[in-house]
């Protein structure tokens, strides 16, 4: 499994191309912009792209959905929680004075367990509520990765003031579905706040101070 990553927009999220290196098939992890070098460099490395996912519905992460969807013709995938939650016009109006148009709807109803294949990898969702009620990771279990989105970064944790969040359910997620993965793990994030790009989880439970009364 290879990944690429590109940060995009104005919050800075990181973007992941995702894909098996025999049948170059893969998946787009939370395009946050309409940026053109993420088509170019699914181009330039010939990967055919089967759906594009969201780690979660803010709209920072899935602002350039719609745009790759006409690109490409491939369907959406969130969480169904955060589908439900961010198609509410009540919930979304805080993302609204942020600037963003209303977020794009889900063709796949994503849940605890779905396990999306491209070429011979997949990645397994792991529920992760907190930073928002639909918060999810991917994990391919073979090579020990997961890509946490905006609940677990490098040396931080998400916030959990936002419209759905709960700080306390989101270490409760942290604790039982991410700390209990194998320590070898890496953990590629939804934001690059860290003083490296990528971690274990293992380096994690050592230098992260948020994660110091979870353990
Ligand atoms: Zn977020
Ligand atoms: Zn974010």
């Amino acid at each position: 499994m290879k990944i690429e990553r590109l940060i995009v927009g104005s919050f800075e999220v990181c973007c992941y191309i995702v894909y098996c290196e025999d049948t170059k098939e893969g998946v787009i992890i939370d395009p946050g912009a309409e940026d053109p070098r993420i088509l170019e460099l699914i181009k330039t490395l010939g990967i055919k792209v089967k759906v594009i996912l969201g780690t979660h519905g803010h709209p920072d992460h899935v602002v350039g959905v719609s745009f790759l969807k006409e690109a490409l013709n491939v369907p959406f995938g969130l969480h169904e929680e955060d589908d439900r939650f961010f198609q509410d016009k009540n919930n979304f109006s805080f993302f609204r004075s942020w600037g963003f148009p209303e977020n794009p709807k889900a063709d796949l109803r994503l849940k605890e367990s779905d396990e999306i294949v491209f070429g011979k990898e997949k990645i397994k969702v792991i529920h992760t509520p907190g930073h928002s009620p639909g918060s999810i990771c991917f994990y391919n279990q073979k090579e020990q990765v997961l890509f946490t989105g905006d609940t677990l970064f490098v040396e931080g944790v998400g916030r959990a003031d936002l419209p759905g969040g709960n700080f306390f359910q989101m270490m409760d997620s942290i604790k039982k579905k991410i700390l209990t993965l194998p320590e070898e793990t890496s953990i590629f994030p939804g934001h690059d706040y860290g003083s490296k790009p990528v971690s274990t989880i293992g380096e994690e439970k050592n230098n992260n101070p948020f994660l110091e009364e979870i353990l």
